[in-house]
């Protein structure tokens, strides 16, 4: 592929695209067998459910093929209704998007321009930058905890809050955050919420609330009657496993979720991810099954690193990062050709880690023997 800094049409692209790095995704594992000519590989990059989508979203899939050549219903309305009563709020504070990054988007073009300011974790997850800088607008990346005041890698809200000026519009938070699988207790982002200044937009990430099992992580969506500066994210990628589907929401003020309803693309969910999204919901049981599911895994997981002697971050989220004392790309580049498809994270100034997302037992298994033969 061309260097980026060869393209001859930069020079006309908008503000903000120069300094802009392509997302990267996991390796898909069809793309990893053809590379290697390999068969069975696992993947734990992506933090996809290993139980896939619950047996009534398929169904909801599948009833829908006779309609596929009908738009989809553009305001979504029987699943903003239905996650209206999921979180007891009115619809109207409801905003869909095709996966939660398409609102993190829709936040950035609704509320960031060039001359404004975005904050952030250094550590936090990749896509804040990307719609930042997509709208020409500034990223302003405060230091994580060194381990000394907090979880190490984690979000330092001291710090972020250090960052807040006039310039300042958005203020990311992902908790947990992938990567690092940190996650901020209640009463210390609460604190952090109230004291921003009102017209400041602060975005609670909770793509992965669902598996969170701690007494003193809060649910951020319990605070919007009092902040109306407040969005809170959530996704049908991870735990609901429609990863493939691309579904995600924001709950906030409708004042706001007005806004962004006027920014959003008309069909930005398409009918299959509507019907499945509505269908999963109404199975709680498959969640609470992956949940258990993702508990006895990161037990695996840990103890093998724990046998191979090896530091991990602990986290609360379906992931966990491990410290291969060594480049974590080499170790990538060795798992892959074993077959294991795992996620490097220099890009997230983390070179020495690799970032696993919780498998099955068997998948976890095979991961952990690849990964003490790669390492010898
Ligand atoms: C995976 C992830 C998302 C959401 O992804 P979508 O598939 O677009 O919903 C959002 N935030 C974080 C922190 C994530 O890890």
């Amino acid at each position: 592929m061309q260097k980026i800094t060869d393209n001859p049409f930069l020079k006309y692209a908008a503000p903000g695209i120069s300094g802009l790095h392509p997302y990267i995704p996991g390796k898909p594992i069809s793309e990893l067998e053809r590379e290697f000519g390999i068969c069975d590989s696992v993947k734990l990059a992506s933090n996809e459910n290993p139980l896939g989508a619950s047996p009534k979203a398929k169904a909801a899939v599948a009833a829908l093929l006779d309609e596929l050549a009908r738009y989809p219903d553009g305001g979504g309305f029987e699943l903003r209704t239905a996650l209206a009563k999921f979180h007891s709020i009115e619809a109207e504070a409801v905003t869909l998007g095709n996966g939660s990054n398409d609102v993190l988007d829709l936040i950035a073009r609704t509320f960031l321009a060039p001359g404004s300011e975005a904050i952030f974790s250094e550590h936090a997850f990749a896509v804040y930058p990307i719609c930042t800088q997509a709208v020409g607008a500034t990223s302003r990346v405060a230091p994580a905890h060194d381990g000394s005041a907090g979880p190490r890698f984690g979000h330092n809200l001291k710090a972020m809050r250090e960052l807040v000026g006039e310039k300042t519009r958005v203020v990311f938070i992902a908790n947990p955050n992938n990567p690092t699988g940190t996650w901020l207790p209640k009463n210390e982002l609460l604190e952090f919420v109230d004291g921003l200044p009102s017209q400041v937009i602060v975005v609670v990430d909770e793509a992965y609330t669902e598996y969170v099992e701690e007494g003193a992580y809060p649910d951020a969506t319990q605070w919007l009657g009092q902040y109306p500066n407040l969005i809170v994210t959530r996704t049908f990628s991870k735990a609901y496993g429609l990863a493939a589907l691309r579904v995600g929401y924001g709950l906030s003020h409708p004042d706001v979720a007005e806004l962004l309803n006027r920014v959003r693309q008309p069909f930005n969910v398409n009918a299959p991810a509507l019907a499945a999204a509505l269908a999963t919901l109404g199975d709680q049981a498959h969640i609470r099954q992956s949940v258990a599911v993702n508990r006895t895994g990161m037990a695996q997981l840990i103890a093998g690193f724990e046998k191979l002697g090896l530091d991990y971050i602990p986290s609360v989220g379906n992931f966990v990062c491990v410290d291969v004392g060594r480049s974590g790309a080499e170790v990538d580049a060795k798992l892959l050709r074993e077959g294991c498809i795992t996620r490097p994270i220099g890009g997230y100034g983390m070179p020495q880690h690799l970032r696993i997302t919780v498998g099955l037992e068997d998948e976890n298994q095979r991961f952990l023997q690849t990964l003490e033969s790669v390492l010898k």
